[in-house]
């Protein structure tokens, strides 16, 4: 299913659920602005490139919206609005004071040299950098971009409008980026995992982990849950996966890959089909990557216990009901990975105040936000009587339709 129509479909179950306005429900799909702009660089070979960049600022009835910006070479409009839509729940689910928004640009990254990325960065910032700002909108890193990249548009931001660390997040630690910022979506999806574990008297330990991706996200998540406890027993990205069901060395995969770009040729396990990663015997199944990857295709073959959706939407609807009747807890991206945009919140509070912190508070405060997101979702779930997406569903678009009714909608 198209991720738009997948995302909209979540949110008016919720809409249901929360028995909304029909009007308030129309307008809190409709995004804000969506903005598409031509960014054409010269190539390293001299020859002129064009390519199309996205921002879709979806809500902004919280406070200033915020989400990544994506180099994908699969970036689309309609993929771009959903996750700008999710980011709006997201931030509302984690309690931070932001609305939601999202980017993108259609390139493969991996295809162009440094030089052309940052061309491509600041091109796409001159573009943009009137309709973002720390008040208005704020980016940060997502598929394909990194700190370097927020480096870049902070630089070329900063031209226009005067230094304005606070303008990104996920900037690099010598610009301004907090400490614990690049593990903070793996660290959270570690968070909201022994939540939901502890729920059922279990723990990290002991548990047999398949992740599908090897980015910041998966790494993360992977060396994270290594050092508590769990057995990472399978994990792929594009270039290949590898199985061990006595666990993976992570530590010896990080230097593999840094080395060979890429999983393929891994030692330390067995070479496995990528396309079969998610079907894996395992207790819990991480999904860090792209979306739409579980779907009525492969739902019925899952054999984990729980789903973590450390990526943006990796479960389709119908791949929802599906693993709902074999009774498959999903714990749904809108929590389980708020943990990047949680701390990009703190960092955005450090640059606000100009003061530090150190990364034992960061993770501290992360531990308490998550918990409580978790929380927070369950009670939801309890007095909807829906599973964890619609408890998470429901907890955010009610935070933003009770922000909306207040500032006077009609008006
Ligand atoms: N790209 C991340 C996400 O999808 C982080 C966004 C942010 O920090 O603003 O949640």
């Amino acid at each position: 299913m198209n991720a738009l129509a997948a995302t909209s479909r979540n949110f008016k179950q919720a809409a249901k659920l929360l028995g909304l306005d029909s009007k308030l429900e129309k307008s809190l799909l409709i995004p804000f602005r969506e903005i598409k702009v031509e960014c054409t660089i010269p190539k390293d070979d001299g020859t002129l490139a064009s390519y199309v960049g996205f921002r879709v600022q979806h809500d902004n009835a919280r406070g200033p919206m915020k989400g990544g910006i994506r180099y994908h070479h699969e970036v689309d409009p309609d993929e771009v609005n959903a996750l700008a839509q999710l980011m709006t729940w997201k931030t509302a689910v984690a309690n931070i004071p932001y609305g939601g928004a999202k980017g993108g640009i259609g390139c493969s990254p991996g295809d162009l040299s440094i030089s052309e990325l940052e061309r491509l960065t600041r091109v796409f910032t001159q573009k943009i950098h009137d309709l973002i700002g720390i008040h208005t909108d704020v980016p940060a890193p997502d598929m394909g971009t990194n700190a370097q990249t927020m480096a870049w548009i902070l630089d070329e931001y900063s031209k226009f409008h005067g230094y304005s660390p606070a303008v990104v997040t996920g900037k690099p630690v010598d610009l301004g980026g907090s400490l614990g910022r690049d593990a903070a979506t793996g660290r959270g999806v570690l968070f909201a995992t022994e939540a939901l574990l502890a729920e059922h008297g279990k723990g990290i330990a002991g548990q047999r982990f398949v992740i599908q991706g090897f980015g910041n996200v998966g790494s993360w998540a992977a060396q994270l849950i290594t050092e508590a406890g769990g057995k990472v027993i399978a994990i792929s990205d594009v270039t290949g996966a590898v199985k061990n069901t006595n666990g993976i060395d992570i530590a010896k995969l990080m230097k593999h890959s840094a080395e060979n770009r890429g999983i393929k040729g891994f030692d330390g396990g067995d070479a496995v089909d990528p396309t079969s990663l998610l079907t894996e015997e395992c207790d819990v199944l991480i999904p860090a990557a792209l979306g739409g990857v579980i779907n009525k295709d492969n739902a019925d073959a899952i054999k984990a216990k729980y789903i973590i959706e450390a990526a943006n939407h990796p479960t389709d609807p119908e791949a929802d009901e599906i693993l709902a009747k074999k009774g498959v807890l999903i714990l749904p991206d809108i929590l389980a990975n708020s943990g990047g945009v949680t701390v990009s919140y703190f960092e955005w509070v450090q640059n606000i105040q100009g003061f530090m912190w150190d990364e034992e508070k960061v993770n501290r405060e992360l531990k308490t936000y998550m918990t409580r997101a978790f929380r927070d979702t369950k009670e939801m779930c309890r007095s909807h009587h829906c599973d964890l997406r619609m408890g998470a569903f429901t907890l955010g678009v009610n935070r933003v339709a009770r922000a909306t009714v207040l500032r006077g909608w009609e008006a």
